[in-house]
């Protein structure tokens, strides 16, 4: 049996065999490097042959390089298969095009970037056998939140989801991802997670709420698969309860952290008051009266229904010229966690059978 299982003071420590697999688009900087993070973040608890670290640059911006990826990608994901890692944590490090949302997928004959539709983008990264790997995995997207900025590419991004079924995804939502801001979560993360065996989703508020550089940059969007096989045995008294006869569902949450004088409802304030420029001028948000900015409701009727985030609009004052800005939820159901002053809003954002 791979890995080693020990009583260290009062955890159990639970070293089973992780594989962290790390996709990169050919002549990207690599946005920092939060997968090498995690791989030495574990390597304490691992032995070689138990902790398996796989970084592949990919291109298919041509035909010719996308019959070549396939080659590739057919040995590589057998390879990787073999191992029956009972972790399979993916990162993929890709830009997205600000303008229309799709992925880069490699370079064409001249060295020009090549986009790609998020759906085809991800089917051909994940083409067999590599979506034998990616199935009840946990993958984490590290682009640009132009991915899930926009309806269209955030519903090709479920879809895909749902089609290659890792078990968990991460997305982050900030125009410009940086990384970095990431690295107490992931380290947080692979010592409750991989080595202590918390359940991702259980511990998920945790592992936001110390991750402080994260929640003043990106909104966090989790999606969770219940009911996959598990890719093998589980080890001890950690099983996961599996139950073939439910079918597997998938259930999505997007974190907003909110503040009452920076980000009412998880929006961020401007830095500077649009009218006057003064910097961080802004008071305690306050409820909207009822009856003011009649045209801005009327604004707003179009997508969801409009009396129920109406209800909950904010207002945020300029201190030095009084002019308002008016912040909204969401449309979807949300929890909040947190108090009067910050905290977590919890929006479910997707709740469906497979
Ligand atoms: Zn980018
Ligand atoms: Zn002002």
């Amino acid at each position: 049996m791979r890995g080693v299982c020990e009583r260290a003071s009062k955890t159990q420590v639970c070293a089973e065999s992780i594989l962290i697999l790390h996709l990169v688009c050919v002549g990207m900087e690599r946005h920092g490097s939060l997968p090498k993070l995690l791989h030495t973040s574990l390597e304490d608890y691992h032995t070689q042959d138990s902790l398996v670290y796989e970084e592949v640059f990919f291109d298919f911006g041509t035909v010719e390089k996308f019959v070549q990826w396939r080659k590739q990608v057919g040995l590589l994901g057998t390879r990787l298969t073999a191992g029956n890692f009972r972790w399979k944590i993916i990162f993929i490090t890709v830009h997205s095009k600000v303008n229309r949302r799709d992925l880069f997928a490699g370079k064409d004959e001249s060295g020009g970037d090549v986009a790609m539709e998020v759906e085809d983008f991800m089917n051909c990264i994940f083409i067999p056998t590599l979506d034998k790997v990616v199935y009840a995995s946990t993958l984490f997207m590290l682009t640009c939140g132009h991915l899930v900025a926009f309806e269209e590419s955030y519903m090709a991004m479920k879809k895909a989801i749902m089609h290659l079924r890792p078990e968990y995804t991460i997305m982050f939502t900030a125009p410009d991802f940086i990384s970095a801001v990431a690295k107490v979560f992931v380290v947080t993360y692979s010592i409750q997670v991989l080595i202590q065996g918390h359940d991702l989703l259980a511990i998920f508020q945790d592992l936001l709420n110390i991750s402080m550089d994260l929640r003043m940059h990106a909104d966090v969007i989790v999606f969770y698969i219940r009911g996959l096989l598990a890719p093998k045995a589980p080890f001890g008294a950690r099983s996961r309860t599996l139950n073939v006869t439910i079918p597997p569902s998938i259930v999505g949450y997007r974190y907003s952290w909110y503040h009452t004088h920076r980000r009412p409802w998880g929006k961020a304030l401007p830095i500077r008051c649009p009218k006057c420029g003064a910097i961080r001028p802004w008071s305690r948000s306050k409820r909207a009266q009822e009856g003011s900015h009649a045209k801005a409701r009327a604004m707003a009727a179009s997508e969801c229904e409009e009396e129920v985030t109406n209800a909950k609009a904010q207002v945020s004052t300029c201190l030095g010229c009084r002019s308002e800005v008016r912040t909204e939820p969401l449309c979807d159901a949300y929890e909040i966690q947190g108090d009067k002053f910050s905290g977590w809003i919890k929006y479910t954002i997707c709740a469906a059978e497979l």
